[in-house]
């Protein structure tokens, strides 16, 4: 076990990420966090990662603005004793697959509702992926300021949507026009709205909810509260952090991101109850924090596409020990030894060469294309992290040359984008063709404009009739080889060489179920 300062350091590290359907409010609440964490000074310094209407330009633009600033990437701040870290995920559905696996570099993460719109459908895929990897969740249902439902028909819905058990921390007095502030059950107190976007003010406390001062404060919705607090006393029992940490319980706040409400409430509970790192599975053993030597991994990477600017940085989550500069380190793919001589880190959306990092942290490496996603680093010890899955693309193309003189670059292009995740390529074992599978249309455009710009080389995608790709597996290797002759032209490998049957309908995929017992079909790449 490491020394009492490494633990003190891990416990005191938060790690999470902010999720929501586009427009519930990330951004805004994100940003409200920054201010109220000291880390930024004034509004409008978090830029909005949205893309309007899937335009490929905006997309570029976002990018070259954040390859300037990569900073936002991670905004790392201290707060009352706490080290706070931020991870960015992208707003646009086509990139769900880049937020999924900033899901797999936080201990905790942090769902927006709009209280008006309550659970759409991002929020449930966030959810799901949650639910799979059992992270703890707190619940912040934003926009009290406009009208709402019924408080406990929303956080019915909620519950039932999401499948997750509520525990009201905060309770609503009223909302819109009428919105009169919360009743912080957490801290037993009272928080009046204003609406105004400079003014905080510290919440009253109020241990008795029955004192007649009640009535001064909020007048007739005085009793109203009393009744809606007496039932959430009896409907929600109280709250259990165990049950929170195990992600069964998922606590909930309300407030006004854009008003600056709840915040305070928010961050304040945040810290308190939101898990440090914990143990990490590998393929191999469980990673604890405290271990002596150094473990991480690659969750992301950003390439800086300003082709005067041409730099990659692999985003790495500390898992265990000690990050220490310029000590010597193992990629386990590779079983190469490097050490990294810059590494930055992301404080208060600056980029800094920093000495040394903790569990929790995320240290950038410059990268020159030696890293790719999933990848594990280590002090010598040969473990594998386990990676999110790669879930079946929902489009589908092949790629082909467009520009014969330029084979090798658009070889290495392709290569590098889906080592950086931004896509997935699965090549058919029948005639070589590269096939390329994305969540989105968008996605498709970025590949070729990135080829273009970064990598000189072009690219023509040809429609393909595909349904799903499935990972197939079986313990009877006759039947295995018996599919894979039989389907052979349908047969595929994806980036790490694994079989992937290429269904082009769902008729066709439910034939070869039934035909094929033996063959277990995978719409995840890990299973
Ligand atoms: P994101 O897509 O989830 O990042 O959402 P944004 O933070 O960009 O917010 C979407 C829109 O909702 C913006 O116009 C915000 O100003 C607005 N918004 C955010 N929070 C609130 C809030 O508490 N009340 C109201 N009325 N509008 C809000």
């Amino acid at each position: 076990m490491e020394s009492m300062s490494n633990q003190t350091e891990i416990r005191r590290r938060r790690t999470f990420a902010i999720v929501s359907h586009p427009d519930a409010g990330k951004t805004t609440l994100t940003e409200k966090l920054l201010l109220f964490g000291g880390a930024i000074h004034v509004a409008g310094a978090v830029k909005s990662n949205k893309i309007k209407k899937g335009a490929t330009s905006d997309f570029m633009e976002i990018e070259r603005q954040r390859g300037i600033s990569v900073a936002t990437s991670v905004m790392g701040f201290e707060y009352d004793g706490y080290k706070v870290n931020i991870l960015d995920t992208p707003g646009h559905q086509d990139f769900q697959e880049d937020t999924f696996r900033t899901l797999t570099a936080v201990d905790s993460v942090i769902i927006v509702i709009d209280a008006a719109k309550g659970v759409e459908p991002q929020t449930e895929k966030l959810m799901n992926v949650c639910r799979m990897r059992k992270t703890p969740v707190i619940i912040f249902i934003n926009k009290l300021d406009r009208p709402t439902q019924d408080t406990f028909e929303l956080l019915d819905d909620i519950e039932r949507q999401l499948q997750i058990s509520l525990n009201p921390l905060s309770w609503p007095i009223n909302s819109g026009p009428d919105f009169k502030g919360v009743y912080n059950i957490f801290d037993k107190s009272l928080d009046l709205f204003k609406a105004s976007v400079q003014d905080i003010e510290p919440g009253i406390s109020f241990d008795d909810l029955n004192s007649p001062d009640l009535e001064k404060h909020i007048g007739n919705d005085a009793k109203k509260l009393r009744e809606d607090l007496e039932l959430v006393y009896g409907v929600y029992p109280p709250f259990d952090h165990n049950e929170y940490l195990a992600g069964n319980l998922a606590p909930v706040f309300f407030g006004s991101a854009l008003y600056n409400f709840g915040i305070q409430e928010l961050l304040d509970a945040f810290v308190k109850v939101a898990p440090w790192p914990r143990a990490v599975q590998t393929e191999e053993r469980e990673i604890d924090p405290e271990d002596d030597k150094f473990s991480g991994f690659v969750f992301k990477i950003h390439a800086n596409i300003d082709p005067n600017h041409r730099s990659r940085i692999a985003f790495v989550k500390v898992c265990s020990g000690k990050f220490i500069r310029n000590n010597v380190y193992k990629l386990v793919r590779s079983g190469k030894t490097f050490r990294v001589s810059s590494p930055t880190a992301f404080m208060a959306s600056q980029k800094e060469i920093i000495e040394e990092a903790f569990p929790g942290d995320i240290v950038g490496f410059p990268d020159n294309g030696s890293f790719i996603i999933g990848d594990t680093i280590t002090e010598g010890e040969d473990i594998h992290f386990k990676g999110l899955p790669s879930f079946s693309p929902e489009l589908f193309r092949f790629v082909e040359n467009a520009d014969p003189m330029k084979t090798k670059q658009l070889n290495k292009g392709v290569d590098q984008l889906m080592d950086e995740g931004v896509a997935q390529l699965f090549t058919s074992q029948f005639n070589g063709r590269r096939i390329i599978g994305t969540v989105g249309q968008l996605q498709f455009e970025v590949i070729q404009y990135r080829l273009e710009h970064e990598y000189n080389a072009k690219c023509r995608f040809e429609p393909m009739q595909m349904y799903k790709a499935c990972w197939i597996q079986s313990d009877n290797p006759k039947a295995l080889t018996e599919f894979k002759n039989r389907k052979h032209q349908k047969m595929a490998s994806d980036k790490r060489g694994r079989d992937v049957f290429m269904a082009d309908s769902q008729f066709i995929l439910d034939m070869a179920q039934s035909e094929f017992k033996d063959i277990k079909f995978h719409f995840t790449s890990e299973f």
